[in-house]
């Protein structure tokens, strides 16, 4: 409660603003991921690792806009591609030459052959769906319950979805129930969408066989390598070959949601991090220096359905020269093999920092990090998976209070974040020791409150 009358005493502006704003946007936000208790924090501008809110504060930012700003904001050289690009036009809705060199620095990254773009991550795991359905000619979408995959029909479901908390809804690990997260989408797209749980392939395998028998095989496996929206879940030792060796044995198309891993827990993502290489992969976060923009890579097998035209990739802003122009610069002049040990140093440092005043107070809680990614979570449990992130309805609740209460008093002492347990720090090429200590600094603080 003290942190939050602090949080209303010290943004009088956010809140007029967010009030103003109700009346011609719905609950006065873009996307509704931006809603958050009391009120979202307008932001006015960003520079390298910090932020400014509309009451003047300064935030050191660990949201990075969601994982996007991995290359701190206006950055002078993606603004300086911007700049050169602007001139010579923004949009012609035909091929730009930089969008095949962006296309050969994927494929040198991530392992694989052919490129298209799109303009999100939802876009991209949209495409990546249709080629795989189009590739197998079956229907059937398999995904990791409780993971996000962006806002389209097919993976809206068993997500953070109303009901899930509840074993009588959610039904046993080897039976999930597929359930719709939030309303809108047809029962039948729902029931098509089959959930599975995270770091265990021989209940997918089961899963399989079962949807077999049922002659409804499905199309593709779509996951994240590592489960980056339940904080940070890595795969257990043998998981991801396994899953490999499962979908080539079904004849199920694999496809890695990279875009959360990808450019930010390595240069090639978790195809790089953990060696097993997908049919097809999406990326999105972190590619074009904060400009909207996605890109699928593909096996040659599945890019020839899209260029047969059995399968229609299209979008008018794909590619576009000036989201292309901020890649091209990202790729190869921001996020450079430097880049990425300076993101593994600070991790480190956030990490450790944060395990000790663990120690030093006695928590109940511990950190897990990969890359530009990490988080504390306040219970003693791993996760491993849904079940084990969820826990019980007690522990929950208590999690998510610690949790919340942990980002109020972050954000009134100047280090920002996404509310909520399922969301990580993301840091910036442009954080340094001071950035990451003060972050420590800040907890440290809050574990003596615990304490106290
Ligand atoms: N896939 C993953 C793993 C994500 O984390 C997200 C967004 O957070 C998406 C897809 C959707 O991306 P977008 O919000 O750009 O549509």
């Amino acid at each position: 409660e003290q942190e939050l009358t602090k949080l209303i005493e010290r943004t009088p502006n956010s809140k007029k603003r967010w009030e103003e704003a109700s009346t011609h946007l719905s609950s006065g936000v873009a996307s509704s991921y931006q809603l958050i208790e009391p009120y979202p924090i307008s932001i006015e501008r960003g520079h390298g690792p910090r932020i400014w809110d509309v009451d003047g504060h300064e935030y050191i930012d660990y949201m990075n806009g969601f994982g996007a700003m991995i290359q701190g904001h206006s950055n002078p050289v993606i603004g300086e591609a911007i700049a050169e690009r602007f001139p010579l036009g923004t949009h012609f809705g035909a091929p730009s030459g930089d969008a095949a060199i962006v296309a050969k620095e994927l494929g040198r990254r991530f392992g694989l052959p052919k490129w298209r773009f799109t303009n999100s991550g939802s876009e991209s795991t949209m495409d990546a769906i249709r080629i795989a359905r189009a590739m197998t000619g079956r229907d059937t979408v398999m995904k990791i319950f409780g993971s996000y995959h962006g806002h389209h029909d097919a993976v809206m479901v068993s997500v953070g979805s109303a009901g899930m908390d509840d074993p009588e809804i959610r039904g046993t690990r080897d039976n999930y129930a597929s359930i719709s997260y939030g309303g809108g989408i047809p029962q039948s797209i729902v029931d098509m969408t089959v959930a599975v749980p995270f770091n265990d392939a021989e209940a997918m395998e089961r899963r399989i066989e079962e949807l077999a028998n049922e002659g409804r095989k499905p199309a593709c496996v779509i996951m994240e390598a590592a489960m980056m929206n339940l904080g940070v879940v890595f795969p257990l030792p043998g998981y991801l070959e396994k899953v490999r060796e499962i979908t080539r044995k079904h004849g199920i198309v694999l496809i890695f949601d990279e875009v959360k891993t990808g450019l930010l827990i390595a240069a090639g993502g978790a195809t790089e991090k953990f060696g097993v290489t997908p049919d097809i992969l999406t990326i999105s976060k972190a590619l074009a220096g904060g400009l909207p923009s996605g890109a699928v890579g593909m096996t040659e097998e599945a890019s020839k359905l899209v260029e047969s035209g059995e399968v229609n990739q299209v979008g008018t802003y794909n590619g576009n020269p000036l989201t292309i122009a901020a890649a091209r610069a990202n790729l190869f002049e921001v996020l450079t093999d430097d880049a990425y040990a300076h993101l593994a140093h600070l991790n480190d440092r956030i990490l450790a920092g944060c395990n000790e005043v663990i120690a030093k107070y006695d928590l109940i809680a511990h950190t897990v990090g990969i890359g530009a990614k990490g988080c504390i979570v306040f219970s003693d449990t791993p996760v491993t998976d849904y079940e084990s992130y969820f826990v019980s309805a007690e522990a929950m609740e208590l999690t998510t209070a610690l949790t919340t209460l942990a980002w109020l008093f972050n954000v009134n002492r100047g280090v920002f974040m996404a509310p909520g347990r399922e969301e990580e720090w993301t840091l910036s090429v442009t954080h340094g020791d001071a950035e990451v200590d003060r972050y420590v600094e800040v907890f440290d603080e809050l574990a003596a409150a615990l304490r106290a």
